[in-house]
């Protein structure tokens, strides 16, 4: 058996102005067939795994591109260009391949491409019509026909926060190998939720419904479940939550389980989605905690959503509240650091911080402080995978407000952006952190309280406040019933 690998992802924010080059690649990951000689990172262990199982079997594998970019506007069009175009020539020079096996994204958006998956899993097919073409999906994808058409297995994250990387990518290579033996035949099926939300998986009705998919995969016939909680800042018409069902030779089976489960996921829309408090309320509740340190999603300056990661709203609030004993980061702020790094660690100066990248990152801030510790090329875990943060400066401003400025564009992922740089966290008041929910199972570990925020900014969790013009309005919560023109009770 011969097997092809590669991995291109990126998560467009379709809104975001911030064009994703391919410098951009260049600044997270970009290797040339050689990403698995390092460690893996949350969208190479997929290759890892594949690898690893494919030599363990005396398959030969051909390594082809690894390319991550952290989210922000389309990807350009020469870059797409070049990405796409390296994947397709090393398909070229393959040879003859039995099983190709793709760790894409699923919301990746180009300059004249909308479905860049879609895409590259179509010239895939068109190249080599006999394969096996399996793709791994984070859950935040846009599932779309060109794909479901393309490829003859997809398999998505099943856990947000995706701590569930490697158990994905191992169900991918043993399905892909079954049907490469012949042994099963994949066949798909997609139902479309008609909702657009946010999903944390880690309890509650949410944690039900991923325990049931897994349920449901121990069934006879059924192969694998997938929920496409879809991303929703993107204006694109296929925007949205899809389950996706693999059965092995049923097609109607496939059609009807992806049914009931989306219909369940419908009727439980209310118990598996939230809406978020403002940062009024977000500190009133917090300023209610005196038993230890209190963490705040900053969720609306999520660089890994697409937005700046240099917003200065909480930061704005919570000098003019006077509060003192807060750590707050990662501040996307390369001029910052530059200006850091000229001054040198122990220097006290006055640094214009944040504000800087687009209309949605707010106004600089001029802060008086002491640089207390400058380092290069550390990392922070998201799950196994270690992700870099580039150059990391701890700013201690004067009032009692520890700050994390960094020059790469990436989201809190786990208290060691700040620990390792020597802010203890357990003596925090208020911790601040700039992501959605990636954080969160490292943090609740630290904190009493995590309160998640609709702060102003480019990542509105609350969707009913995303404006969308090319999407259609034809989902929940945009309208109470989408389906109710439909003989569906709900
Ligand atoms: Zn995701």
């Amino acid at each position: 058996m011969h097997l092809f690998i590669a991995t291109l992802s990126t998560e467009t924010n379709t809104f975001s102005p911030l064009p994703t080059s391919l410098q951009n690649y260049e600044d997270y990951f970009l290797r040339h067939g050689t990403a698995t000689q390092e460690p893996p990172n949350l969208m190479t262990e997929a290759l890892h795994v594949w690898r690893e199982r494919a030599e363990a079997l005396g398959w030969q594998v051909t390594e082809s591109l690894a390319a991550i970019a952290e989210p922000a506007g389309r990807t350009t069009k020469s870059a797409y260009a070049a990405l796409k175009g390296e994947i397709i020539d090393d398909l070229n020079k393959a040879g003859q391949l039995d099983v190709v096996l793709l760790q894409l994204h699923g919301a990746m958006v180009a300059e004249g491409v909308d479905d860049c998956e879609g895409d590259i899993t179509q010239a895939v097919r068109a190249l080599c019509p006999n394969a096996v073409i399996g793709i791994g999906l984070d859950l935040h994808c846009h599932l779309t026909p060109a794909m479901e058409d393309a490829c003859d297995l997809i398999i998505m994250f099943k856990e947000y926060p995706h701590d569930d990387a490697s158990d994905r990518a191992h169900e991918i290579f043993e399905l892909a190998q079954r049907t490469a033996t012949g042994e099963i035949k994949p066949v798909m099926a997609s139902y479309d939720c008609r909702m657009i939300s946010l999903y944390l998986t880690k309890e509650g009705a949410m944690r039900d419904f991923v325990q049931h998919m897994q349920a449901l995969e121990q069934e006879h016939n059924i192969l694998s479940v997938s929920l496409a909680h879809g991303f929703p800042w993107a204006d694109l018409e296929e925007v949205g939550t899809r389950v996706l069902v693999i059965t092995d030779a049923d097609h109607e089976l496939a059609a009807n389980k992806a049914q009931e489960l989306g219909r369940r996921l419908f009727a439980e829309r209310h118990a598996v989605t939230r809406q978020y408090p403002d940062l009024d309320e977000a500190l009133a509740l917090a300023a209610t905690v005196t038993d230890g340190p209190v963490v705040l999603a900053d969720m609306s300056d999520n660089s890994g959503a697409g937005a700046p990661g240099d917003a200065t709203y909480v930061l704005q609030e919570v000098l003019k509240r006077g509060l003192t004993n807060v750590a707050s980061g990662l501040y996307w702020d390369p001029m910052a650091v530059r200006f850091c790094l000229d001054a040198g660690e122990g220097a006290e100066i006055t640094l214009r911080l944040g504000g800087k990248v687009e209309s949605a990152s707010g106004s600089p801030v001029d802060i008086r402080g002491r640089i207390m510790r400058i380092a290069d090329n550390v990392g922070q875990h998201l799950g196994a995978g270690l992700e870099p943060l580039g150059t990391v400066v701890w700013f201690q401003a004067e009032n009692g407000v520890d700050l994390i400025i960094n020059n790469l564009r990436i989201q809190v992922y786990h208290p060691e952006a700040f620990e390792q740089m020597g802010i203890d966290l357990s003596q925090k008041s208020l911790i601040v952190v700039k992501s959605l929910f990636h954080f969160y199972t490292p943090f609740a570990a630290i904190s009493s309280k995590v309160i998640f925020c609709a702060t102003p900014g480019r990542v509105n969790p609350n969707i009913n406040e995303i404006v969308y013009q090319d999407r259609a309005l034809d989902f929940w919560p945009a309208v109470e019933n989408p389906f109710e023109n439909e003989a569906v009770a709900y």
